[in-house]
């Protein structure tokens, strides 16, 4: 399976872009696998027109949205994030209509329709960031209540969570616990977990990071074992990364949409060329810039 995809991938132009979540095989077909912002910029710069986007749906829309003139293809569009779906437009404007010129900070696991709404966009590398940057003391921050609560921790600013206690990703909430367990399994574990964690775990932590901050830690990190405090796709992508260092799951963490794309998919995707991705210009236009803001702010 795996040499008819590459071999079609080759001669129908495709490039093959996968969220570090994915399964270990399907990140070994891939041309680049990283997090959705990496991914969506590293898409901008391949030549190829076609793209087949190995990850769930809001990922897929920011990549057709900051690449317009591209075919973007999924193989499994209910590959979805429950998390992004708390998040809806009437909620959107009911705290933009409640809390007048407060910006409205997006985390980048959204719905377009949402971003469209949104002052500006962030990822979880970058939220902190960019909220300190915004000239205001208080923020609406959605949809995860966990890294707006990590966000207001670190800049000292009011973050109003939106839509409140129903956003966050059921993958990330492990027991604090479990860093008890690991530390006491392996002595000198360095401990590094996801800000969409509960502040119980990230307060054990040795490290609360992105995947893409993850994916440096230990660089600097004489240890030689890590727990990973992230979806279970990310071990075998620091695996790649560090042949030399051990990585163990701070907890068995699946995220079941992130795990409907398959090798049978993807073959089945590359040989009917869909599904693809359609979204309406003017939903493009509106939800490009609060993404522009983002890389305006970041400088
Ligand atoms: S891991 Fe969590 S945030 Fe990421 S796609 Fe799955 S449910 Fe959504």
């Amino acid at each position: 399976m795996i040499d008819e995809i590459l071999k079609l991938k080759k001669e129908k132009g495709f490039v093959l872009l996968a969220h570090n979540y994915q399964l270990p095989e399907i990140q070994e077909v891939a041309d680049f696998v990283g997090d959705s912002l990496q991914l969506a910029l590293f898409a901008s710069k391949v030549p190829e027109r076609n793209i087949l986007f190995l990850g769930v749906d809001f990922m897929a829309e920011l990549i057709k949205a900051l690449n317009p003139d591209k075919r973007v293809i999924v193989p499994d569009p209910g590959a979805t994030c429950p998390m992004a779906n708390t998040l809806t437009v009437e909620i959107v404007e009911k705290f933009k209509e409640e809390f007048p010129g407060v910006p409205f900070v997006l985390y980048v696991n959204s719905r377009i329709e949402c971003k469209a709404l949104a002052d500006v966009i962030c990822t979880s590398a970058n939220a902190v960031e960019i909220v300190k940057k915004l000239p205001t003391d208080t923020v609406l921050f959605g949809p995860d209540k966990n890294l707006a609560e990590y966000v207001a921790e670190r800049t000292g600013k009011k973050v109003i969570p939106v839509p409140g206690e129903e956003g966050f990703c059921p993958v990330h909430q492990f027991d604090p616990s479990s860093v008890d367990r690991v530390r006491e399994a392996f002595p000198g574990v360095k401990v590094m977990v996801h800000p969409e964690c509960p502040k119980a775990v990230r307060d054990k932590a040795d490290f609360v990071g992105s995947t893409g901050q993850m994916e440096k830690y230990p660089t600097k990190e004489p240890s030689k074992v890590f727990a990973v405090g992230t979806e279970s796709g990310m071990i075998h992508k620091l695996s790649k990364v560090y042949p030399e260092k051990v990585f163990v799951p701070l907890e068995e963490a699946v995220c079941e949409n992130m795990k409907r794309n398959t090798l049978e998919k993807v073959l089945h995707a590359l040989r009917e060329e869909r599904t693809e991705i359609v979204l309406p210009k003017d939903l493009i236009e509106k939800a490009k810039k609060p993404i522009l803001r983002m890389f305006e702010l970041l400088g």
